[in-house]
């Protein structure tokens, strides 16, 4: 299917003037919440609301039918910095946000002590969009259902840095299976984009001690060595307000 026919599914299907015929079964954006079997080709959403419709009547894996709400994403859609987590849990199920428990107000403090605003400064987002029954660890099966909405935001984010929050996250986006201890703070490529892994903040709530070489002692060299990438490619040494 040509790139321009992908990019007026949604055009047909929201405009009633359309003297255009359906698009075929195989090809109905309206199929894609239904079967995970239904491919989603790039360029499929213009916005994150419209990811949002189908995630929240989304089918593609079991976890569709457990929830409350599908976690988008929250933050700056326009970002210079994205970070994926795992899964919503309780509160993000219940609030229909990624990162609103102690997680996320770690994460923001974090954020902060670099400056950033996880408003302002990044979009925030998670490998899956469905709570997992009892916060397990999310299945393959439920990750590869879910990833082209994932690769759908990210498109639209079009963010020069992305973090990968654990080793789950950074199983999903970049199937590198090491564990997190072993690439926590070293900058990968992933088509074309600047990747960090980076400790889930749930790890550090776990392991609370500030001394050098402990996991939150790591986690702040790895974010200040993100702010200062973001200047460099900012190449304004003096200036966040992008
Ligand atoms: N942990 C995650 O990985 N994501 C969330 O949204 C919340 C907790």
């Amino acid at each position: 299917m040509s790139s321009e026919k992908q990019l007026s599914l949604f055009e047909w299907s929201n405009n009633d003037d359309s003297s255009e015929s359906p698009p075929d079964s195989d090809s109905d954006s309206s199929l894609i919440p239904t079967d995970a079997k239904i491919p989603i080709p790039s360029g499929t959403y213009k916005t994150m609301e419209q990811i949002a419709v189908h995630c929240n009547q989304c089918h593609r894996c079991e976890l569709g039918e457990n929830r409350t709400n599908a976690v988008i994403g929250r933050g700056n859609p326009q970002a210079k910095i994205m970070i994926i987590g795992e899964a919503p849990g309780q509160n993000e199920d219940e609030q229909g946000l990624p990162f609103v428990g102690k997680s996320g107000q770690l994460l923001d403090k974090i954020l902060q002590s670099v400056e950033l605003s996880s408003d302002r400064h990044v979009y925030i987002s998670n490998a899956i969009r469905c709570r997992p029954p009892e916060n397990r660890t999310p299945t393959l099966k439920e990750i590869e259902a879910c990833k082209p909405y994932l690769l759908e935001q990210i498109r639209l984010v079009n963010p020069k840095i992305i973090l990968l929050t654990g080793a789950t996250a950074v199983k999903a986006l970049t199937g590198d299976k090491r564990g997190i201890t072993k690439i926590r703070g070293q900058w990968m490529e992933w088509e074309g984009r600047l990747c960090m892994p980076i400790f889930h903040p749930a790890y550090l709530l776990r392991n609370p001690s500030r001394e050098p070489g402990k996991p939150k002692w790591l986690m702040w060299q790895d974010i200040q060595a993100v702010k200062q990438k973001l200047e460099e490619l900012q190449g304004d040494n003096n200036s966040i307000d992008f």
